[in-house]
């Protein structure tokens, strides 16, 4: 039997009356865009992150697109995010003709590194878009500082990390907008595209709601300003809400999960660092490990799938040559994408998969130490 990297099947068997129920009532509603199963998100959603209004999206790409959009960011306007991230993150900045503008990540939490963001402030800086890598949330207590100093804004990239928390605060409410993904193997998922941007500022919100809905104004084809089609579907709210409940126990499990890969592994490779006051959801448990190609070919063997995220920073992306970064800009982005190696994680992962996952990797492990010591002899 094939080891999933992220189990959703059982996930729905666990699940399966809640969201089956839900699915069913849209479909005898019959209405399918917006309409009362995605405001009933919204709300639940807006008060679980613990900020005032919520805005179902059609994709966590287009929460940040909107939320851009919602600063009205004018060509050649500056975003401060991380080369580290996926490309969503700037490239929504280069779609209205935005300038991303990277800055290095930390070793350990592979988050943007708060300490070198005040050095790439210019006067074409308009905000600043920390990316909440693998679960955990970017050092928003200096960012929101330096950010309040500058006059810019902050934009959460919380694709990855909804659900998690910071002193005591929830991922998404720590921005001027967070935006989150329901891509389905993200910490809450949905069973196709679907995202939401949240804000506490009721006329940003008002904003968000018309800018998903091309730029819609009081009335409906009132055309206010350029938006997008960037709508949440029914079907997806429902499936949301049929998830919801289960999702503060999985973020529990996925901290057991989390913390009996490092019991294990810590003493044989670079585990994941959780900042004191940080409470990861482990969107993604990385490890750091040498000859990552023949380890994760030995596991494969074994039936048991892993995940580079991600194999180049998007500074030496082809996509951003035009902003003129190369080799070098970023050493740690750049060492980090040559030895980062995600395994199996999920909520649903027994010990006894997990230990045999272990065994594996720690057998891949010392035998390509064994090699390498040979090699050097
Ligand atoms: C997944 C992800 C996105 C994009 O979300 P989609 O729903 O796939 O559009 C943006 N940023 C990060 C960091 C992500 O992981």
């Amino acid at each position: 039997m094939a080891i999933p990297f992220v189990d959703l099947q059982r996930q729905y068997r666990e699940n399966k009356a809640a969201i089956d129920r839900q699915i069913r009532e849209v479909l005898d509603s019959s209405g399918y865009i917006l309409g009362p199963k995605v405001e009933e998100l919204e709300r639940e959603l807006a008060e679980f992150a613990g900020v005032r209004h919520a805005v179902g999206v059609s994709s966590g790409t287009d929460a940040l697109l909107i939320a851009l959009m919602a600063l009205e960011l004018k060509p050649g306007d500056e975003v401060i995010t991380s080369p580290f991230t996926f490309v969503a993150s700037a490239e929504v900045i280069a779609l209205l003709s935005g300038v991303p503008v990277f800055v290095d990540v930390e070793p350990d939490t592979y988050n943007i590194n708060s300490e070198q963001i005040e050095r790439r402030i210019t006067p074409r800086t308009r905000a600043i878009m920390p990316v909440d890598l693998f679960g955990q949330c970017a050092d928003y207590g200096r960012i929101g500082a330096i950010a309040r100093r500058h006059g810019l804004a902050v934009i959460e990239d919380a694709a990855q990390s909804f659900g998690a928390e910071q002193e005591g605060r929830k991922a998404c409410s720590f921005g001027d907008i967070g935006c989150t993904s329901f891509y389905p193997s993200k910490p809450l998922g949905c069973y196709g595209d679907g995202g939401m941007a949240f804000t506490g500022d009721e006329e940003i919100a008002a904003l968000l709601r018309s800018l998903r809905m091309h730029g819609e104004g009081r009335d409906r084809y009132e055309n206010v300003r350029i938006g997008i089609c960037g709508r949440l579907d029914a079907i997806q709210a429902a499936v949301l809400l049929g998830k919801l409940p289960a999702l503060p126990g999985e973020i529990e499990r996925r901290q057991r999960v989390a913390a009996r890969y490092t019991e294990s592994l810590s003493e044989l490779v670079p585990t994941p660092t959780v900042r004191p006051g940080n409470l990861s959801v482990w969107a993604q448990y990385c490890i750091r490990v040498k000859n990552r190609r023949a380890v994760q070919e030995r596991l494969k063997r074994a039936g048991i799938p892993t995940c580079v995220f991600y194999p180049r920073p998007l500074h030496l992306q082809k996509a951003f040559a035009h902003l003129g970064y190369g080799e070098g800009d970023f050493p740690v982005a750049e060492e980090v994408s040559r030895d980062i190696l995600s395994l199996p994680m999920h909520p649903y992962l027994d010990e006894e998969t997990q230990d045999f996952i272990i065994s594996h990797l720690k057998a891949a492990l010392e035998s390509e130490a064994a090699k390498s010591t040979q090699a050097q002899r």
